[in-house]
């Protein structure tokens, strides 16, 4: 069976217009694998997750914290400048974080789809779990509101199947570095973090974080890992990098459970970052991570600020995971991938090889490759 997790409560309707998150996304997604039209009503289930508690939430996020959100959480919390005590905690009326009504309840919402979407998947129940509306919170510090993540549900799902004994991988293919994720876990060899970026010299959160040489911490040095790609990565570059080392290392740590980020903001007309993925890109990533994990992973959301192409991203891949025909329809948006020229092509390459290289050198033998 495959799990679409989703519900009216994990969708954060209060935040300010213009913010550039648009609460549709995850739901056009759910619209277009729940179509009836798909055929796939006998193997797709559409829940509505648990909430999760704040036992899950404090496994991940201080109490601090966790207080400072649901003060800020009221009715009429959209567009009122917060105090500077809640600046410290990283929101701000016009930054990435504005407080909004029902803020800490959406995001404990979409927390436990994915503490859900685990034990599903875990307990053999479901095959494939997707949440949409998760991911996005990648960024989310255990103590602090960061670029639009309130709690970091990926975080809050790995951390609740690590109680249980088991062994992670987090794959985040977003844009951005998965930053805050990667932070909670720096220090613990269980889990293996692979975040495939725009190099933070150029975008969101910034270096030292994010380029090749941060591999973690303490007994976790070697189980984060980070691949920094140029400006104008297309998927060629993309595809090549994730081939390098994706496959060899889920192959060499061999986790008990598989997360997959699909952050859609590679995406060539994505308006907050500067890779040229296509939704080809997505699917091949999706195919080979299909072939991997057996098709038994749990998949959330991320980034994804082209509002058309992030849903037919995701529908995409959700197909392709669950061994489903794809659409032909989702995979074409309006606007043609633009093309490099054989010099940018070839310079965005050798960037890549640079990375590569470093990890090959400072990860690999860690784990016997
Ligand atoms: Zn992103």
């Amino acid at each position: 069976m495959n799990l679409l997790i989703h519900g009216p409560g994990m969708i954060a309707t209060h935040l300010p217009a213009s913010h550039p998150l648009k609460p549709t996304r995850a739901n056009d997604a759910h619209d277009l694998i729940a179509n009836p039209r798909n055929g796939w009503v006998e193997l797709v289930q559409v829940v509505a997750p648990p909430t999760a508690t704040d036992r899950d939430v404090a496994r991940v996020h201080d109490l601090s914290y966790i207080a400072m959100v649901d003060r800020l959480s009221v009715p009429g919390a959209t567009g009122r400048v917060p105090s500077g005590e809640a600046r410290r905690f990283g929101f701000s009326a016009q930054g990435d974080n504005p407080p909004y009504a029902e803020m800490g309840l959406i995001a404990r919402n979409v927390s436990g789809g994915v503490i859900h979407a685990i034990e599903q998947v875990a307990s053999g129940n479901a095959d494939l779990a997707f949440v949409p509306s998760a991911g996005v919170n990648h960024h989310a510090m255990p103590g602090s509101a960061s670029g639009f993540g309130i709690f970091n549900d990926a975080a809050v799902g790995i951390a609740w199947a690590r109680e249980r004994g088991m062994r992670v991988m987090y794959v985040d293919l977003d844009v951005h570095q998965g930053d805050g994720v990667e932070a909670m876990f720096a220090s613990d060899p269980q889990v293996l973090t692979i975040s495939i970026h725009e190099s933070t010299r150029f975008l969101f959160p910034g270096p030292p974080g994010g380029l090749a040489n941060a591999i973690g911490t303490g007994p976790g040095t070697g189980f984060a890992v980070n691949v920094p790609l140029a400006p104008y990565s297309d998927d060629n570059t993309w595809l090549w990098a994730f081939e390098e080392i994706v496959p060899p290392l889920h192959g060499a740590f061999r986790p008990d459970l598989t997360v997959v980020q699909c952050g859609a903001d590679a995406y060539h007309a994505d308006p907050l970052a500067h890779l040229l993925l296509s939704e080809n890109a997505y699917v091949r990533a999706a195919e080979r991570l299909r072939s991997l994990t057996g098709g038994r992973l749990v998949a959330i959301g991320g980034g994804g600020y082209d509002v058309e192409a992030t849903p037919r991203i995701w529908a995409s891949m959700f197909a392709t995971f669950a061994g489903l025909q794809v659409n032909d329809n989702w995979l074409h948006g309006p606007n043609p991938t633009p093309s490099l020229d054989a010099g940018a092509s070839s310079r965005v390459m050798d960037d890549a090889r640079g990375a590569i290289d470093t990890l090959k050198q400072l990860v690999f033998p860690i784990h016997g490759l």
